[in-house]
């Protein structure tokens, strides 16, 4: 076979940018021989984020919840040219992205240009900063393996430090304050994941830190995990308080420095009051921003002029006010929450949408073809038959087009909260049940092994969850 096919110049480009939960179950239900696919992302590998907070602690490796593109798009029945670069600009009147490698080692050409005819933004969001200052320089944030190895380090790091020879006890006590900002699920699965490290293994290898060790989950709301019902939210704050996390709400962090965060709350006067809160660890997870390229997309289309949290697309995904350009997960705009769960089903009705588009293609070409010949055809019974394949294929025609509007089917929110237990508001037939607890911990587990990518990855987790509870987190520094 071919290493490296040409375009088919008979096909239309279609070209994806990311390699996140939109863009791959694009891709995963895409025909791919109907199109010349080019796939653009800084990221050859598909993460699996639901489990990324467990992999900060060690609970399970990184590796584990990765799966490499490549592995993927080999099986895939048409070829698909993936590039690793960052697209760092799409140019919409022109139709063509520029690209960029990013990755250490680069070639002679290291920038240039990808024509398309169809174009899928999937290229994920940034975390939120609110433009606070000090965020970028000495939080860390969650979002990607990198992060996760970043936090794990640091953790290791703090607990170490903290007891080096003659550390002064005000010092010591800020090296172990673990402090997260953002009581959404990141934040709230985050902090129940270093808690369980700490009951589970930290104060067993390193007893010296279990006086001061202690995780502060800071938000800004009245409550933490605001999609969640009211029951669960309770039953979340009185976990936590249980397992000695302390939860403090309608507090606003306005500055960071390397050592302690400033937060604004009300004060028992009910007066605002700014307070130093020393800090360890800072783990950042305040939610979403648009992306440089998004924003710079937006700005080339009039009718996107008041989109600001992402790229506002109609009920058919595409992005309003431009043609052949569709957007899914977290850089578009559709009235759904930015998670995992709505990017897999706006890519896979866009599968299903460009699918149906190719047939609908072939099948009209025919039927062109078709009347043609029918024309021409010698004698009534020639001209009959042609009639008759001609009727069949309309009615291929209008089955194949009819594909209605992107629906959204919510099948729950699930997160897990530490110490064995996660909540859960589920969506069952008509039906919503809210439950908390261990055997929801179990459902979490399973629902969770479930999604993930491939047989790999969840034999993967499993050994992973295995090992992490036989012999305990490893805990060395790397
Ligand atoms: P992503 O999955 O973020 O993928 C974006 C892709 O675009 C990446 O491959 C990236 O490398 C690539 N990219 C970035 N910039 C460029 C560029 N300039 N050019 C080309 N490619 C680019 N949701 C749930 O429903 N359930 C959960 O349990 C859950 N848990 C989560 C836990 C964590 C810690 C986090 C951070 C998120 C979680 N989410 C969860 C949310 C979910 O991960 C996101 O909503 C989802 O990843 C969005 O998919 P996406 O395809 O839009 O973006
Ligand atoms: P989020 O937007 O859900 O929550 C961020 C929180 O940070 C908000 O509650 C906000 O009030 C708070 N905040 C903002 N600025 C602050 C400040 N200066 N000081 C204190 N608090 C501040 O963000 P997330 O948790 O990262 O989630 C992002 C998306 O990913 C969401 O759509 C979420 O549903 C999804 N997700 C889902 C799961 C799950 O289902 N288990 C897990 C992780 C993420």
């Amino acid at each position: 076979p071919d290493d490296q096919p040409e375009p088919d110049a008979s096909k239309k480009t279609l070209v994806i940018l990311g390699t996140g939960w939109g863009a791959v179950s694009l891709l995963k239900k895409l025909d791919t021989e109907n199109y010349n696919v080019i796939v653009v992302s800084p990221r050859n590998y598909f993460l699996f984020t639901p489990l990324l907070p467990s992999c900060t602690t060690g609970t399970i490796e990184h590796r584990s919840i990765m799966e490499p593109i490549r592995n993927f798009l080999r099986h895939k029945k048409a070829a698909v040219k993936y590039y690793e670069a960052e697209a760092t600009k799409i140019d919409y009147e022109k139709k063509v992205v520029y690209i960029n490698d990013e990755s250490p080692i680069k070639g002679d050409v290291s920038q240039t240009e990808v024509p398309f005819d169809m174009l899928v933004v999937g290229v994920g969001a940034e975390n939120a900063t609110f433009g606070i200052p000090g965020v970028r320089e000495h939080a860390l944030f969650l979002k990607e393996v990198g992060d996760a190895q970043a936090i794990r380090k640091r953790i290791m790091d703090c607990c170490e430090t903290s007891i080096f020879k003659d550390q002064n006890p005000e010092e010591v006590k800020r090296l172990l304050h673990m402090v997260v900002v953002g009581g959404g699920p990141t934040g709230v699965e985050f902090a129940g994941e270093l808690q369980d490290f700490f009951n589970h293994d930290l104060k067993k290898w390193i007893p010296d830190i279990k006086a001061n060790f202690h995780v502060t989950l800071v938000e800004a709301l009245p409550n933490v995990l605001p999609m969640f019902s009211k029951q669960l939210i309770d039953y979340t704050e009185k976990t936590f308080k249980e397992e000695t996390i302390t939860i403090r709400t309608k507090t606003m962090v306005k500055n960071v420095t390397d050592k302690y965060i400033e937060a604004e709350s009300t004060g028992p006067d009910g007066k605002k009051q700014i307070e130093k809160i020393p800090y360890g660890l800072l783990v950042w997870a305040t939610g979403n921003a648009l992306r440089p390229i998004v924003k710079d997309l937006i700005n080339q289309i009039p009718a996107q002029k008041d989109s600001r949290r992402g790229l506002a697309v109609n009920e058919y995904l595409v992005v309003k006010g431009a043609e052949n350009v569709w957007a899914v997960g977290d850089c578009a705009v559709a009235n759904y929450a930015p998670t995992a769960q709505v990017a897999a089903q706006e890519g896979a009705f866009l599968a299903r949408m460009f699918n149906s588009m190719a047939k609908t293609y072939e099948i009209e070409t025919k039927l062109a073809e078709l009347s043609e010949a029918q024309e021409k055809a010698p004698g009534k019974e020639a001209r009959t038959q042609v009639f008759e394949e001609i009727k069949d294929l309309q009615k291929r025609l209008r089955r194949v087009k009819q594909i209605g509007p992107f629906e959204y089917s919510h099948q729950g929110s699930l997160a897990y909260i530490g110490s064995e237990k996660a909540v859960a508001d589920i969506s069952w037939l008509s039906g919503n049940f809210a439950t908390g607890g261990t055997i929801t911990y179990f459902f979490w587990r399973s629902a969770y092994l479930s999604m993930c990518f491939s047989t790999r990855n969840r034999i993967l987790v499993i050994m992973d969850w295995v090992k992490s509870k036989t012999f305990g987190r490893d805990v060395s520094r790397e």
